[in-house]
């Protein structure tokens, strides 16, 4: 299987140098030059099987060239095993027809970890293979720092630079990030905001000697390997469901279109999949691309569901891709004219071929704190401003349809514990793993928002010069 950049000039990558990568050097997303399909008798097959299992049977043909048959059932059994539940992605019903796929019961609480977990094995499969190491840096507001940094911690061929804006990330947050015990794992509060971070870190991936002299990676979720992880729940929720003889419904609070994409790949995969519904909060860009056809950026607000707080939904290229017939230079074109304008658009056709599968609604703070409200009343359960998205969404679009709906639950209530405390007067409590955390003891470096401090830093700190361990 080779992979191509959706704006087809960057060259043809086997799955190993997609997932060092990360972005294509035309600056576009790797996807699978076709994708493979998933049999009705391969889909009625998964029934019952442990998650791991499934997860192995759905990915092997994506990379069978790097990865022998069983060193994948070996990766995703590692992977999956620090999940709290043995169901790893465990779905529980809300009501009649409408389900919750719970997606945080990895370490961190929060879905990421779903695919964060499974790229740090592969990371140090590849690596060991090659005799190579790399450097992680990135930047984040939350969730995606702490599922990377629980990813990468210990592993002999990695090291990991998470910087985080100091003083602007919640205390569950920082202290998932701080309080990681392992040499290679290494914590920047950066005096500033997220965009500086972001913006400190995309310099240092703009310095080639800097890149290479460190082989610089990164797990953002533009990384091809993130989705593939992402697309086996679907599989499994649906199968479960009663998936190949019936259909289903999904709906998925989202930012960067990460998430739902996946759900999209399952069902270019052959699952099927009846509708994916796209919950927003009050930063609406793809829910206001769904009704009108034109992607536009504005400001970021703050909201109670930060970790959709976003400006540009950045997977949404994969979707545009197919939206465009894989035509790269035409989608090459409309990320120009975005990046010039803030603006593009696509004809109504193909709006309606997307509005085929997807459609969105939008919830600002007061009617995600309603709807937190609304499900705890009416089933008891406590969910995440995250997750109470996806189900609105859900209730509104999905209707009265007889298809059965499964809402994606991105993060544990105890990750929120504020905004679910206002909407119904219970704080939620963190799981038994995780009791202690406000009892543990941070590391955790503050530096400058400069460049150069930071490089400094991370030259000091990292193994990158050292020769690495083969298998
Ligand atoms: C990252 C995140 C999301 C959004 O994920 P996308 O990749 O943007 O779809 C939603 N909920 C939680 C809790 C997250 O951490």
């Amino acid at each position: 299987m080779r992979y191509v950049s959706t704006r087809g000039q960057a060259p043809r990558l086997s799955f190993d140098d997609v997932l060092l990568a990360g972005l294509a050097r035309d600056g576009g997303l790797y996807l699978p030059e076709e994708w493979p399909t998933l049999s009705p008798e391969e889909l009625a097959g998964f029934a019952g099987r442990p998650y791991a299992e499934v997860a192995a049977a759905v990915m092997r043909p994506f990379l069978a060239e790097s990865c022998a048959a069983e060193a994948l059932d070996d990766l995703t059994a590692r992977a999956y095993s620090s999940f709290a539940r043995t169901g790893t992605c465990p779905l529980v019903q809300l009501d009649e027809g409408r389900w919750l796929l719970e997606l945080f019961h990895g370490p961190t609480l929060a879905f990421k970890d779903v695919a964060l977990q499974l790229l740090g094995e592969l990371f140090d499969h590849v690596l060991a293979r090659r005799g190579e190491r790399i450097t992680i840096v990135g930047a984040t507001s939350g969730d995606t720092g702490s599922a990377a940094i629980e990813a990468c911690r210990d592993r002999e061929r990695v090291d990991i630079f998470i910087l985080h804006p100091k003083g602007r990330v919640s205390e569950v947050q920082r202290r998932q990030m701080t309080t990681v015990e392992a040499a290679n794992v290494h914590n920047i509060a950066v005096e500033g905001t997220f965009d500086d971070c972001q913006a400190l870190v995309k310099a240092m991936f703009n310095d080639p000697a800097f890149r290479d002299q460190q082989r610089l990676a990164a797990v953002n979720s533009i990384n091809f390997a993130r989705i593939l992880a992402q697309i086996v729940y679907y599989v499994t929720a649906a199968v479960a469901l009663g998936a190949p003889h019936r259909r289903v419904a999904f709906s998925v609070p989202t930012g960067n279109f990460g998430n739902v994409f996946a759900g999209y790949a399952a069902k270019r995969m052959g699952l099927p999949v009846e509708r994916l519904i796209v919950g927003s909060n009050s930063n609406d860009i793809l829910t206001r691309f769904f009704e009108t056809g034109a992607m536009e950026a504005q400001g970021v607000i703050p909201t109670l569901s930060p970790s959709m707080d976003i400006q540009v939904s950045s997977n949404f290229e994969r979707l545009l891709f197919d939206l465009l017939d894989g035509d790269g230079a035409a989608v090459a074109r409309e990320m120009e004219r975005f990046k010039q304008s803030g603006r593009f658009a696509v004809e109504r056709s193909r709006l309606e071929r997307a509005l085929e599968t997807f459609s969105g609604a939008r919830y600002d703070d007061a009617r995600t704190r309603a709807e937190i409200a609304r499900v705890r009343r009416e089933t008891g359960l406590l969910v995440d401003p995250h997750s109470a998205i996806g189900i609105a969404a859900g209730r509104e679009l999905h209707g009265k349809s007889d298809v059965p709906l499964i809402s994606l639950a991105t993060a544990h209530p105890a990750k929120f514990p504020d905004a679910v405390e206002a909407a119904t007067g219970e704080r939620p409590a963190l799981p038994e793993r995780l009791a202690d955390l406000y009892e543990r003891p941070e590391r955790c470096t503050a530096l400058p928002n400069d460049l150069a401090e930071v490089e400094a830093y991370v030259r000091a700190h990292s193994r990158a010069g050292e020769r690495a361990p083969s298998a």
